[in-house]
């Protein structure tokens, strides 16, 4: 199965908290039902794909009709048969028509239209077979394969595609979805008490660290702290719960029974808001821009690279030097530059030996990464 994650396709962030999912009955197929070119199956076009799905989302979440949250589907699946994380795993859709419906199966994508490109590739037909068993092992997609029209007036997902689905939703060499049953997961009475993991920290009843300490205190801040009897506190108990709850409900979130959007457990879109940052580490790699070479950094000249060097000193906390009131990154290197790099320098212990406050390449590297 080729797989696409959100980064990998450059998702924009859901604009709430997606509503979790325990389990689905199965999965509804589904095709974007416009204009697709004939050309987006071609072998060489599959560069343009991932394009496609983000104007996919780009529309969805320009559609204020629907007010969708995000991508409506669960996953898509391109005529090269990679298969495109939508909502993902576990996320409630919302591309079936209505509530009940969302909540009954997830939602596959075939990147089909009524009009061009309208006949599923047998590469994209193994894709819609990899994504539902994706979706069931992963996700807890019961055994159901069903179309858009079923239970909705729409001609959605076109009549190639529908046919394939009543005929068993088969691989081309005939072999049908394999895996998965549905494990749903135990309901708790009142108060949510799972954890998420959001860049690699753990969040919910039990989880524990200085991250959880932070949250406590945005939360007593931002007014969102009536239900601690004590402060907040390194560990994640029901408080802290009940406190999150209350800020999702501020933000427009509903549903406060566990897994429900306010539960009180808290996901990237909520944390975010609260703490202006998601604490923990970023799933991307930061990629520093090679060295300029010493060249660049000569008092009172300007440069690009200078600026580049001002965004690090910045993130970093090196302002203390400036000029107006406060210290503004721009490409010309002064000596309120030169000393912030040298404070830089002198508080890091790989460069403390030589803090001169020209960049050479190993300061560069650290500020930057
Ligand atoms: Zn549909
Ligand atoms: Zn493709």
């Amino acid at each position: 199965m080729k797989l696409v994650t959100r980064a990998g396709w450059g998702a924009r962030p859901s604009r709430y908290d997606l509503a979790y999912i325990a389990s689905t009955k199965g999965t509804k197929v589904h095709y974007e039902g416009t204009y697709v070119p004939k050309g987006l199956a071609d072998p060489g076009a599959h560069g343009s794909c991932a394009g496609h799905v983000r104007d996919i989302q780009a529309s969805h979440l320009a559609n204020t009709k629907e007010n969708y949250s995000d991508i409506a589907y669960s996953a898509l699946v391109c005529p090269h048969g990679t298969v495109f994380e939508g909502r993902g795993q576990h996320r409630q859709t919302g591309a079936n028509g209505d509530q009940a419906l969302n909540k009954a199966h997830y939602a596959v994508c075939a990147m089909l239209g009524d009009s061009g490109l309208v006949v599923p590739t047998d590469a994209m037909l193994d894709g819609l077979v990899d994504a539902i068993g994706w979706l069931r092992n992963g996700g807890s997609a019961g055994a159901e394969v069903l179309g858009h029209r079923d239970g909705y007036a729409t001609a959605c997902p076109g009549d190639p595609l529908y046919a394939w689905v009543k005929a068993g939703a088969k691989r081309p060499d005939g072999t049908a979805p394999q895996g998965g049953t549905s494990t749903p997961v135990p309901s708790v009475g009142g108060i949510a008490r799972y954890q998420v993991v959001i860049n690699g920290l753990s969040y919910g009843f039990g989880a524990k660290g200085s991250h959880v300490t932070e949250v406590g205190k945005a939360l007593v801040k931002a007014g969102y702290g009536k239900h601690y009897r004590v402060g907040p506190s390194e560990e994640w108990t029901d408080a802290d719960t009940r406190n999150f709850s209350d800020f999702q409900q501020s933000l427009g979130f509903e549903g406060t029974a566990p897994h429900q959007d306010a539960d009180g457990v808290p996901g990237p879109v909520s944390l975010q808001r609260l703490l202006g940052h998601l604490p923990g580490k970023e799933v991307k790699a930061s990629v520093v821009p090679p060295f300029p070479g010493r060249s660049a950094f000569v008092l009172g000249k300007s440069h690009p690279a200078v600026t580049t060097l001002d965004g690090g000193l910045v993130r970093k906390g090196y302002t203390r030097h400036h000029a107006g009131a406060k210290y503004e990154p721009g490409p010309l290197f002064s000596e309120n530059c030169r000393r912030n790099v040298a404070d830089f320098q002198r508080a890091t212990p790989a460069l403390a030996g030589d803090p001169d406050g020209y960049p050479g390449p190993l300061t560069w590297q650290l500020l930057l990464s």
